[in-house]
Order: C-alpha cells, then structure tokens, then sequence
C-alpha cells in the first residue's frame, strides 16, 4: 500500500533529490565552462614497455569550475554526453591537443578520448581533418581512443566513421579493454592499430590472480596475432610493470611512470627524452 512504501520513499528521497539538484546545477555550469576557458588539457606519459622511452602522451580533460574547483571527467564526461554537450566539448579537446602538440618540437604522438555520442555523428570526420589541417599536426601523430560500448549501438555509422577517420591516417585504440561490452567481431572489421588493458586486470594480475594473468596473455597473444600493440594501463608499481612486461605487454601508462601532466610539463619531459 501507500503508507507501508511511503517510510521506504521518504529514506531514499532527499538523497536522490540532492543528487539530481548537483546534476542541474553542474550541468548548467558545464554549458558555460567552454565559453570561460575553464577547460585544459593535462597530458600522461605513454612508454615502452620494454626500453622504458617515451612514446606519447594521453591527453586527458579538466574542468576548474570557479567554486567547485577541479572536477573529474569521470564526473562531468558523462553528464556531458547526457546533456547533449559532449560533441562541442569533444571538439575543443581534439582542436587543443593537435595544437599543443604540433608547437612541440618532437613528434612524439597524442591520444584523445573519444566519446561513442561523437562517433554517431558523420560530421565528426571533418572535425577530425579540420582540428589536423588547422594545427598543422601530421595524422600519424593523432591516435584516438575508444571504448567498446561504441560497436553497441547498431546501424548508427559509428564503424564507418572510425573507418574514414583511420584513412584520415589516424590511429585508433580499443580503451579500457575487457571491461564492457565483448564480442571479438569488432576487432576483425576495425582497424585498430593497439588494445589497451584496463587497470582492473593489471591489478588483479599482480596480486597473482590466475584468470587476471590468462586474460593479459591471451589479449596480449590476440593482439599480436592481428597485428596490433597492447597498453596495460594504470601501471603504479615496479611489480605491476615487471608483470605486465613479462605477460608481453608493448606499451605501459600509470602513475609509476608519470602521472597526468599540465601541458608545459609534458612538452619539457618530451624534449628531455629526445635529448638523451
Ligand atoms: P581513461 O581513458 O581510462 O583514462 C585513464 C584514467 O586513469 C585517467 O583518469 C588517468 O588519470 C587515470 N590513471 C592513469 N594512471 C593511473 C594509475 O596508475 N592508477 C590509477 N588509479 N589511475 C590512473 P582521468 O583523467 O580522471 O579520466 C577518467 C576518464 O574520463 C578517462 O578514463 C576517460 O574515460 C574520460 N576522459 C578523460 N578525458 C576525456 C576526454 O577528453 N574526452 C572524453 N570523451 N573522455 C575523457
Ligand atoms: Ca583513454
Ligand atoms: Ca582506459
Ligand atoms: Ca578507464
């Protein structure tokens, strides 16, 4: 009945309400954060595996809300994607990150995040071409991640998109690897140029779980049989970075190689590295 709910209502209520209430309130925020720069771009070393050489960076967002202050895009990304406002956003993030990394004087190369919501619109191609073309930067150089929740929506044009754009010469990742939607069909019909491994299976591996390790080898072992690197990400400690060496793993980002960078930071750890 009513009444016998309504203890079970009134406990849950406020909470819920609150949350709502700060979705509102940052979302409207985030409609202005594009128009008063409140945006930057913090970049994280990608290395070698192997030589332990830098090989790029990770461009991740920020948001410096003027009260709130730094905000995650773990927070704001996706009430972006809900509130319609991730292609604008997605746009300055590909448009900032070729620019600061064409005025670099190494060609080291940049990946961006790149939401499914951008994928389903066909003009996201030329946003592609014109964030390249007016930076200057080489396309090679761009690589673009996404996650697998993009092959989820069906006849969308997401895979068509991702074909042109890897014409375009751009590289793309399969971000955050195991941690969605799985079927492997994809990975046949896609270009992908590399799999990154989420740090879930990284961690788990270290700590010796055996189905965490005979996942790392078999991604690790499909990958290369397809021709593609593999990026363990979220890599903090020694044991976790011999790990993942070990199991075959190309390419490494995390903490226990560098943590993400404020632009100046990044463009000084690159020219460092080429001078060795
Ligand atoms: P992601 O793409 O999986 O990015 C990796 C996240 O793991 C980053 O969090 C990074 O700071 C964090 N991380 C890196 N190394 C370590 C480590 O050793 N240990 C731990 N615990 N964490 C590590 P961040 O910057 O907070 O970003 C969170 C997520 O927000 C990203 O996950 C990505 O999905 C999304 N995101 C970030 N920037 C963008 C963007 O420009 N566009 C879109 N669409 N999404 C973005
Ligand atoms: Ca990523
Ligand atoms: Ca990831
Ligand atoms: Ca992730």
């Amino acid at each position: 009945s009513k009444d016998a709910g309504g203890g079970v209502y009134h406990a849950y209520e406020p909470q819920l309400h609150m949350v709502a209430e700060e979705r509102r309130v940052l979302e409207i925020a985030l409609r202005n954060a594009l128009a008063n720069d409140e945006l930057h771009l913090n970049y994280q070393p990608v290395v070698d595996a192997v030589s332990g050489r830098l090989t790029g960076f990770e461009a991740l967002v920020r948001w410096t809300h003027p009260e709130l202050g730094v905000i995650s895009p773990a927070k704001f990304v996706p009430l972006a994607e809900d509130a319609r406002l991730i292609a604008p956003i997605g746009e300055w993030v590909l448009r900032t990150a070729c620019e600061e990394a064409a005025s670099w004087d190494e060609p080291v190369r940049i990946a961006v995040n790149v939401s499914p919501e951008q994928l389903h619109n066909p003009n996201f191609v030329t946003v592609v071409a014109q964030a390249l073309s007016q930076s200057g930067l080489p396309a090679d150089r761009l690589e673009l991640e996404v996650t697998e929740s993009v092959f989820m929506r069906e006849g969308t044009g997401a895979v068509q998109v991702l074909d042109r754009v890897i014409d375009l010469g751009c590289r793309l990742s399969l971000d955050d690897f195991g941690t969605g939607y799985s079927s492997l069909g994809y990975l046949s019909r896609t270009r992908f140029s590399s799999i990154k491994i989420d740090r879930s299976f990284v961690q788990s591996a270290s700590k010796g779980v055996r189905e965490a390790i005979a996942i790392i080898r078999a991604v690790v072992a499909l990958a290369q049989s397809l021709g593609m690197a593999t990026t363990a990400e979220g890599v903090e400690t020694e044991e976790e970075h011999r790990m993942v060496e070990g199991l075959g793993c190309s390419k490494v980002q995390g903490y226990y190689f560098g943590r993400p960078l404020p632009v100046e930071e990044a463009r000084a750890l690159a020219s460092h590295e080429r001078r060795d």
